[in-house]
């Protein structure tokens, strides 16, 4: 049984990054510059916008972090947008979600323009991406591809599962599995399912992405497959300083007892999110 290891595909993937944006410094005198937006201060937020501003400067990319107040309003927020989005400095927005209830994500996200949407979720970006045109592929499901690939998988003729079907994972990395130059025939699963079991165990690739710890065992597979454990779950554990530890979606000794490949949680999807949107910011810049 194979490990995916995202951590080291992810330092393989920024090293390849770093060079990128040490050449389009040197050659044009461009930095690429990404601007995070965080409205409020829930702790996994802060965390997560700080991890990507330290990938950021990790690869030379430069991060403007805007902080702003839970009280913020929508109509701010959006003149804050729509700034950023006419800045030539800045190359890449990134709007850390959830935002606060009184403001729609909707409609910040529809205002961020295509062009600096580097976490690939802006209906135009998403659309491209169905009917095959360059775009900004969304972080998690790219990353998920990759780290199939990195498996020693070859997709194409295989039959994936994926389980989950929201807009930010499910559905975006069925869609890529499914692309012509994937090839992957594809299966999304989700609450509506009755009997998800008798798809994964068809399944060569199995994406769980639902958000549930136990989703899938190693009773739902077919010897061999790969799986790509996207969930992360805090689980309450005493041993631990911060009294939780994370967990992904698949339980992972039966799944490992089964599986030919299998993602660990941390260190395997998480990583490859944040060097997607590193990969994308470079893309923006070179323009
Ligand atoms: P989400 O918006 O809550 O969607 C979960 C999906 O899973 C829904 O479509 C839901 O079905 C389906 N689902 C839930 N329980 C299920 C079950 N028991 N059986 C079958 N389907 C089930 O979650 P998300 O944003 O896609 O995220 C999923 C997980 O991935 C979360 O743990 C999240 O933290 C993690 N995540 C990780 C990364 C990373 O970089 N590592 C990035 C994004 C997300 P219905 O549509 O029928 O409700």
């Amino acid at each position: 049984m194979q490990l995916i290891d995202g951590k080291e595909l992810a330092k393989n993937l920024r090293a390849e990054i770093a060079s990128g944006v040490a050449a389009l410094k040197a050659e044009k005198g461009v930095t690429p510059a990404l601007a995070v937006i965080l409205v409020g201060g829930n702790p996994a937020s802060v965390s997560y916008v700080t991890g990507k501003e330290k990938a950021c400067a990790e690869v030379g990319i430069a991060s403007r972090e805007i902080r702003l107040a839970e009280s913020t309003t929508e109509k701010e927020l959006l003149d804050i947008v729509k700034s950023l989005n006419d800045d030539p400095a800045i190359h890449g927005i990134l709007v850390q979600l959830p935002l606060p209830k009184h403001i729609s994500e909707k409609a910040v996200i529809n205002a961020i323009a295509p062009e600096k949407d580097v976490d690939g979720f802006t209906p135009v970006n998403v659309g491209r991406m169905m009917i095959g045109e360059k775009c900004f592929l969304p972080c998690t499901p790219h990353g998920i591809i990759k780290l199939i690939e990195f498996a020693g998988m070859d997709i194409a003729g295989k039959h994936a599962v994926v389980i989950g079907r929201s807009n930010i994972v499910g559905k975006p990395v069925a869609a890529l599995l499914a692309r012509k130059e994937t090839n992957a025939t594809v299966t999304m699963c989700h609450t509506g399912t009755p009997d998800i079991a008798a798809f994964t165990k068809t399944a060569d690739i199995v994406v769980v992405a639902a958000g549930r710890p136990g989703t899938l065992t190693g009773d739902m597979l077919k010897p061999g497959a790969v799986v790509i454990d996207v969930g992360v779950n805090r689980i309450p554990d005493a041993s631990r300083p911060k009294g939780f530890r994370l967990v992904g979606d698949a339980d992972f000794e039966s799944c490992a007892s089964v599986a030919s490949a299998i993602t660990p949680v941390p260190g395997g999807v998480g990583p490859m999110t944040i060097t997607m949107l590193l990969w994308n910011t470079l893309e923006a810049a070179r323009g």
